[in-house]
């Protein structure tokens, strides 16, 4: 980790203990503008969700604990609503929580936890894995990383992948001593063709038995599960057919996920959606190209990964999002909502 990078966590978890701890967050909320802060997240940890990491997961009491203090003094809605609210005159702040992907444990852990603070909140579903009950290539990654270290999926991945470049890339990673789960998938989804990816991944699937039917039953919700969730007032948004990152794919391409996953939505909830999600939500995983698709589509709404709070009259389909994860702070995700770290932004340091 770079001296930049430690010295602005440090000035970041000071400020957050300081605005938190000493009752400031009453006062800039007061003085900053009327926001909608939208928590992102993926799973609450459950068996389901066992094995994916923890950047993809958050402990029931962790969650329940920041959405009840938050419920305690802001409006804690749906996006779909929140978007709209922030249009109109109001006094309270909004905070949304959003899911991505659309997982089982939604529906078993989340939705009780949600109903017990007695908020609701916006899943965004990647339609693939609900209508044909496949994981996509991530899941199967992890599911592999289960049976072998990253250092050994290298090695076999770069015998099967032939791919010279990104071959190159991976086993630089291991000679570098950078062999992290998280440093390989970053390079399966940026460096490898995605083909390429596919099939190498599915030899070393197979040949570890995995069972790609029992995986996507464990993880994923149904079609069923999203309409429960429907029924007790959650939104269901969009978040692609495949999860691909839509700045790779060409016009009609980027189309085809965009409005399949509305179609998808739209066929088996009987509404269409009204708010998208992104996948992976990068500034450098989306650009205008792919907005200009989403507001075409009809999406009138679309969150990406960008950090900060939205302000009226801000570009509803480029929505910036807190992720929230087992390393959540509630004394920095408050300073995110009350606007803490809005303040810096004004004086042009960015904390968050
Ligand atoms: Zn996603």
């Amino acid at each position: 980790m770079g001296l930049k990078h430690s010295l602005k966590l440090g000035l970041r978890k000071s400020w957050s203990k300081i605005v938190f701890h000493t009752g400031l967050h009453r006062v800039i909320d007061a003085l900053m503008p009327r926001r909608l802060t939208i928590l992102a997240g993926h799973c609450v940890h459950a068996p389901s969700s066992s094995g994916l990491p923890p950047d993809m997961t958050i402990q029931a009491a962790k969650l329940q604990a920041i959405l009840a203090w938050l419920a305690r003094r802001y409006d804690v809605v749906t996006v779909g609503v929140g978007v709209e609210r922030l249009e109109q005159a109001g006094k309270r702040s909004l905070v949304a929580l959003s899911m991505d992907d659309g997982y089982k444990d939604n529906r078993t852990h989340l939705l009780p936890l949600l109903k017990s603070v007695g908020v609701s909140a916006t899943i965004y579903l990647e339609t693939k894995p609900l209508d044909a009950r496949v994981p996509n290539w991530s899941h199967k990654f992890f599911a592999i990383l289960d049976r072998m270290g990253p250092a050994d999926f290298v090695l076999r991945f770069t015998e099967i992948s032939t791919d010279t470049r990104s071959n190159i890339l991976m086993n630089q990673l291991v000679s570098h001593g950078e062999v992290t789960s998280y440093h390989v998938k970053r390079m399966l989804k940026y460096e490898v063709p995605a083909v390429e990816r596919s099939r190498a991944i599915d030899v070393m699937f197979a040949e570890c038995e995995l069972d790609e039917r029992e995986l996507t039953e464990r993880l994923y919700m149904t079609w069923d599960d999203a309409r429960a969730l429907r029924d007790a007032g959650i939104e269901l948004g969009g978040h692609t057919v495949n999860h691909e990152i839509l700045s790779r794919l060409d016009a009609a391409g980027a189309r085809a996920e965009i409005e399949g996953s509305r179609l998808a939505i739209t066929r088996e909830l009987g509404a269409a959606p009204e708010s998208f999600a992104y996948p992976f939500g990068r500034a450098w995983d989306w650009n205008d190209e792919t907005v200009r698709v989403a507001r075409e589509s009809g999406w009138k709404s679309a969150v990406t990964t960008n950090a900060g709070t939205n302000q009226r009259g801000g570009d509803v389909l480029r929505l910036k999002r807190i992720m929230i994860d087992e390393h959540a702070d509630l004394a920095e995700i408050v300073t995110h909502v009350c606007g803490g770290f809005d303040v810096w932004r004004r004086v042009g340091v960015d904390l968050a």
